[in-house]
């Protein structure tokens, strides 16, 4: 298969699954193109993995920072806690050590310093203000799926947590599972057209397509897109490819063929290709559109590619 540039927009490489293999698994991921992976987070019981995987891969693999639905629990405010904790303390360290990243040592288009592997990195904004190394807010949203015990906590978690994606000037990363149109009701009911993101693992109709795109939203497509009763053949081809980006859910939801197995990043050229027959153009295109969609999510100076 051709080796494409790609960037993976949602991928849980920290997870056990991984443990035996992650060097090579990682390894495959890069051989097959992959320039990033941005990790969403689950709760306070993922962040070290993710973040040690940040540290050993800087401006590789990029971490997100949230509350994943299905982990709003009764005590999901002590979860959010720690969550705008590590936001805060990232934007602080930016105001206390400027030097971290500042214009004067600004390339073209990246300006986060890689220094030691213990520090962390921040964007500065040319209006001052500053982003945490995170990519965005995640992985947040609502499911319904599993449980419907917590609703009312998810649909305040979810809340808080786009507006802590306002305030530090990030974009949110959505799970949204049986609930679509309860998470875009809260979304309009945020009603701040600054807010934007991804639906990720997007499976909806052609209608829900449309609605998440007016919403400034992209769509995550990933190992569905290549399943027989998937339906995402009934959306690709009616959308415009600028609103989508690639993902693999990893190790969840492997396309076929290998679907029911450990999923990987390195399968991300299987969703490429898939997506390219359904829109019949080819995976070049796809490989530089989606990269470009990806990135564009970014504040200039932390589109390192
Ligand atoms: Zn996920």
């Amino acid at each position: 298969m051709l080796k494409l540039n790609m960037i993976e927009t949602h991928a849980h490489i920290y997870d056990d699954a991984f443990d035996e293999d992650r060097t090579q698994m990682l390894e495959r991921a890069f051989e097959s193109g992959i320039t990033q992976i941005w990790m969403p987070n689950c709760d306070h019981t993922t962040i070290d993995g993710m973040m040690a995987l940040a540290t050993q891969y800087p401006h590789v693999c990029r971490p997100m920072m949230g509350l994943h639905p299905t982990y709003v629990k009764a005590d999901f405010e002590q979860e959010l806690y720690i969550v705008e904790n590590w936001l805060d303390k990232m934007t602080i360290s930016a105001v206390e050590t400027p030097s971290v990243a500042t214009p004067s040592n600004t390339t073209t288009s990246a300006s986060i310093n890689n220094t030691s592997s213990t520090s962390i990195n921040n964007t500065i904004l040319t209006d001052g203000s500053s982003v945490p190394q995170f990519v965005a807010i995640g992985e947040i949203g609502m499911d319904l799926y599993w449980d419907k015990t917590f609703v009312e906590q998810q649909k305040e978690a979810f809340l808080i947590q786009c507006n802590l994606a306002l305030k530090h000037h990030l974009w949110i990363d959505i799970h949204c599972r049986n609930a679509f149109w309860e998470v875009v009701e809260l979304i309009e009911k945020v009603g701040d057209t600054q807010l934007t993101g991804i639906f990720h693992c997007f499976t909806g109709t052609l209608e829900e397509a449309q609605k998440a795109i007016d919403l400034g939203f992209k769509l995550g497509i990933g190992g569905v897109a290549t399943f027989k009763n998937g339906g995402l053949d009934k959306v690709l081809p009616y959308i415009d490819m600028k609103h989508i980006v690639l993902e693999t859910d990893s190790p969840y939801l492997a396309p076929v063929p290998y679907r029911g197995k450990r999923n990987e990043v390195a399968y991300v050229p299987l969703i490429a290709q898939r997506v390219a027959d359904l829109m019949q153009v080819s995976v070049e295109m796809v490989a530089s559109q989606t990269t470009a969609n990806a990135l564009s999510l970014l504040p200039s100076m932390q589109q390192i590619h």
